[in-house]
């Protein structure tokens, strides 16, 4: 009754105060029965990852039940996940996301709990008797191959090369040069190519303004690539990077834009009018910037990209300092024309540098549950795994998708959960209380742990790079 009350009314607890205690003793209850009551209505959500998908859920859990406490637990000591590690160092603007993450963060009944692996730090079991409900958001970790020879040995992942440019300590050793080297080939037609030909190509003085961090800036000023070239297995018409990011390349003042006119064979005005209006201006970008790189000439532009489409890698050798990529041709599959099939025929790209950049994969973190191994996803429906364990983000939809859409499905995630604890029957659950007792081998972080962090960084203005730098800030030896 009290309980349908305060929901009905959508009373906050820290408003309901004496109103709370004057309508238990008219109803005959004592202050001990309002602890109680209290706590009845508290269901103890878990979040597994603190990118936008944990954060974005964990704020809809609690606006849909206030009274809620949601512990969110991430394997680095510092939250955001990709919005920190993962959006490009010269898009600012989209990390302004972090400001609402951190309004979720100073909610008193928010906990974030940092340098915590879940899978490998506590077992499914231990959070299944500590919380109402899991939900993993723990965003997609791995990267998808090629499966061709020469790749371990001379090609280096995309997901590895924004990690060492945005300071993810797990990459920041990785080695790699820029210097001498003058041809990059990138594989794949996605937005995260977009990125790494942009860092590429960028004017150093407009990195030097960014959070780049400082061993890759040093890198990059030493880098001497002048030629980046985009390979997609099929046309212009297939290319799933955005109309924003192809722009920015576009418009890059220190780049020319460079693209074969006959691969846009039949793609005109007419084609164009029937097509959904985002792919419609894409289209027309690409082939305005083709056109236009048939007739410019490259003498005031030192850098150039290149669109190379309907490609597909085959091999990766290393011949003296070069590398040779060998490429089939592709053509389109006449029953399917989104489909294309191997020509047969090959040609040798010689480069310096290849990266591949065809998307992230996802991991098992837990044995205990189902996981689809090909497309690195926990068969879900709507999010729900099983009774109280639930998935969000790329976790549960797999790596596409931007924050804004990331978002939606958390907010709709959230809201199941909300509604399947109605018939959830109310017991106590101790959440991070318990957790924390099982975990006593090493030292977790908390939210005021990550504003040492943040305010050194802010101070220092660099990122901070290494485990053991994030230790020493917030034990107060830096
Ligand atoms: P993530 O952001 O990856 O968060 C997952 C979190 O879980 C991470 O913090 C990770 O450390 C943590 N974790 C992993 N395993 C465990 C574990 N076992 N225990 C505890 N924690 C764990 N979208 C845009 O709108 N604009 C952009 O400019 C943009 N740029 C992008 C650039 C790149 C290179 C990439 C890859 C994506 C970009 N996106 C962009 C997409 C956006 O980043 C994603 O939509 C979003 O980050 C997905 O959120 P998520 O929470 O599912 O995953
Ligand atoms: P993506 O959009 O899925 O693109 C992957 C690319 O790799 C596709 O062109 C795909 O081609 C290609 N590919 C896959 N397997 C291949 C193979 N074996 N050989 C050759 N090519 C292959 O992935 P992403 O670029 O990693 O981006 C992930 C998500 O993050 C996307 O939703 C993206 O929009 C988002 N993101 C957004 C921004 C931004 O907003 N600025 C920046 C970065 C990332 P097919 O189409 O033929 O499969």
């Amino acid at each position: 009754m009290l309980l349908k009350h305060i929901s009905k009314n959508n009373l906050k607890l820290g408003t309901l105060g004496n109103n709370l205690h004057k309508y238990l003793s008219s109803h005959g209850h004592t202050g001990l029965d309002v602890r109680l009551l209290l706590r009845r209505s508290n269901h103890r959500f878990c979040v597994i990852g603190s990118g936008p998908a944990g954060f974005y859920a964990a704020q809809h859990l609690l606006k849909l039940k206030p009274s809620s406490r949601v512990d969110i637990y991430e394997k680095l000591p510092v939250p955001f996940g990709l919005v920190r590690y993962g959006v490009a160092p010269d898009h600012p603007e989209v990390k302004n996301v972090t400001h609402t993450f951190t309004t979720v963060l100073k909610n008193p009944n928010v906990a974030f709990i940092g340098n915590f692996e879940a899978g490998k730090d506590i077992t499914l079991g231990k959070l299944k008797e500590s919380y109402h409900a899991i939900l993993l958001a723990y965003g997609a970790s791995e990267d998808r191959k090629l499966n061709i020879p020469g790749e371990k040995e001379h090609v280096v992942s995309a997901r590895d090369f924004v990690g060492w440019y945005n300071g993810l300590p797990a990459n920041r050793d990785l080695a790699i040069n820029l210097e001498t080297k003058k041809r990059a080939i990138i594989i794949g037609n996605g937005n995260v190519t977009l990125d790494i030909a942009r860092i590429l190509l960028s004017p150093i003085e407009l990195l030097e303004k960014t959070d780049i961090s400082p061993y890759a800036l040093d890198a990059l000023k030493k880098s001497t690539i002048s030629e980046v070239v985009i390979c997609g297995r099929r046309g212009p018409l297939q290319v799933s990077f955005t109309i924003k990011e192809l722009r920015e390349l576009v418009n890059m003042k220190s780049a020319r834009a460079v693209s074969e006119i006959r691969d846009f064979d039949g793609i005109n005005e007419q084609l164009l009018k029937d097509f959904p209006r985002p792919k419609k201006r894409l289209t027309e970008l690409l082939l305005k910037s083709a056109q236009a790189s048939d007739t410019t000439s490259s003498g005031s532009y030192s850098k150039s990209w290149f669109l190379k489409f309907m490609r597909s890698p085959k091999m990766v050798e290393r011949h003296g300092d070069k590398l040779h990529l060998t490429l089939e041709i592709n053509e389109f599959d006449p029953a399917n024309k989104e489909r294309v099939v191997g020509t047969g025929k090959t040609e040798v790209n010689i480069c310096d540098i290849v990266f591949r950049s065809v998307g992230y994969k996802g991991r098992r973190i837990f044995d205990e549950l189902p996981f689809d191994e090909n497309t690195g996803i926990i068969p879900n429906v709507g999010g729900k795994i099983e009774n109280g364990i639930y998935c969000v983000g790329w976790a549960g939809q797999g790596p596409r998708g931007v924050i804004l859409s990331t978002m939606q499905n958390s907010f709709d995630v959230a809201k199941t959960i909300i509604q399947d604890m109605e018939s959830v029957p109310h017991s106590d659950k101790s959440g991070f209380e318990t957790i924390k007792n099982l975990v006593t081998d090493k030292r977790l972080t908390c939210y005021t742990d990550f504003v040492k962090i943040a305010d050194f960084e802010e101070k220092h203005n660099r990122k901070v790079t290494t485990i053991d730098e994030m230790f020493k800030i917030i034990n107060g030896k830096l």
